[in-house]
């Protein structure tokens, strides 16, 4: 056995209800005049929250879209500094995240996150911004949140072709740490958890999709699975989510439901300790079957072909894929990543 372990700080609060705390946690945290950011869909949970947090609302701000385009957050940065703002309350899924993500890395102010699918940016140090169409990723302190407040009573409110593709998006993220070139053992018990959690959450917010009780066990996932996330490096899940999300602009949450029985089974022999632990986690005899007929329940697409792709897209997406040599226990070729994008598109069990 031989690793390295590095903790992330982070307080989290967890709860159906805990959402009252929010007030409270700002002032541990010292601001006294928060940007509050969601989604324009999500502004009526944004005025909710300034009705909370009574005198520390600097600006309520509804302006958060997808991908953290530069001039969205150079807008929000120019009326937070008009606000005189000393911190953000981000309510909404990753894409608000990711503007309280991209404030905090131009101004170092401290982030409260309320997150409201199951994405899990909150955990992570990570952050992806697009500018003239193209997206960069980096890696910074600044824009890891100081406080999380998992209310799973604000997760109820996603439809299930939302919360399905968003939870699968969360597993995935604990199956890569599995077999993560730097994988380690107290990360590793938390994948294997949060995959458990998954493997109950999903059958029973597709059968209930506005219930409490998935969705705890769902948050609770998210969380653990953000951790993975923020923790240990990915594999040829998300390289290949990524071409297929930035070149053919498909759903992040869609994709990532998809692809991941796939990307388990390209790894099936050459991580077999990984295998064996989502197998248990998901009580099945095999791990990518088990991952399989999870996303049969969790996702709205289940090809590639109904997600509008064409042989001549997988074979440009292989050639992406492999331009870049990184990490995965399997050595990554373009054959097998051909291969493994054609029962995908077929929608075959891999
Ligand atoms: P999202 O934040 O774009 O939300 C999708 C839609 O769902 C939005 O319209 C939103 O308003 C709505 N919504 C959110 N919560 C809801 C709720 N409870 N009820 C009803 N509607 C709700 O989607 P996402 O999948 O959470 O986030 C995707 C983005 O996050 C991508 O840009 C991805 O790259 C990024 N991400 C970043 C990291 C990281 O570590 N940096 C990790 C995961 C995802």
């Amino acid at each position: 056995m031989k690793f390295t372990y590095e903790a992330l700080p982070s307080r989290v609060i967890f709860g159906p209800g805990s959402r009252a705390r929010v007030a409270e946690e700002l002032d541990r945290l010292g601001i006294k005049r928060a940007i509050i950011l969601s989604t324009p869909e999500q502004s009526a949970l944004a005025e909710d929250f300034a009705g909370r947090i009574g005198d520390r609302v600097g600006l309520v701000y509804p302006g958060a879209v997808q991908h953290t385009p530069t001039d969205v957050t150079a807008a929000a940065l120019e009326a937070a500094q008009a606000a005189g703002i000393d911190g953000c309350l981000a309510v909404g899924g990753g894409s608000t995240t990711g503007l309280s993500k991209a404030i905090a890395l131009r101004t170092d102010l401290p982030q409260l996150v309320v997150p409201t699918t199951y994405a899990g940016s909150e955990m992570t140090p990570i952050i992806g911004e697009t500018e003239n169409g193209r997206k960069t990723t980096q890696r910074s302190m600044k824009v890891l949140p100081e406080t999380v407040i998992y209310d799973p009573e604000l997760t109820v409110t996603m439809p299930p072709h939302i919360s399905g593709p968003s939870g699968m998006n969360a597993v995935a993220h604990a199956v890569e740490a599995l077999y993560s070139e730097v994988a380690n053992p107290v990360i590793s018990m938390m994948a294997e958890d949060c995959i458990r959690s998954f493997g109950e959450a999903i059958p029973e917010i597709m059968a209930d999709p506005h219930g409490i009780e998935g969705h705890t066990k769902g948050l609770y996932g998210a969380w653990l699975g953000g951790i993975c996330l923020g923790a240990v490096g990915m594999a040829i899940h998300h390289k290949i989510c990524h071409t297929l999300g930035g070149t053919f602009d498909l759903n992040h949450a869609d994709v990532h439901c998809l692809m991941i029985p796939y990307s388990a089974a390209y790894n099936r022999e050459a991580a077999p300790e990984a295998m064996a632990r989502i197998a248990r986690a998901l009580g099945t005899p095999d791990g990518p079957g088990g991952l399989y007929d999870l996303m049969q329940i969790a996702g709205r697409v289940k090809s590639l072909k109904d997600m509008g792709m064409t042989p001549d897209g997988l074979d440009k997406a292989a050639d992406l894929a492999v331009q870049n040599p990184y990490y995965n226990p399997r050595p990554v070729t373009r054959e097998g990543v051909r291969d493994m994008l054609q029962a995908a598109y077929e929608g075959r069990r891999p």
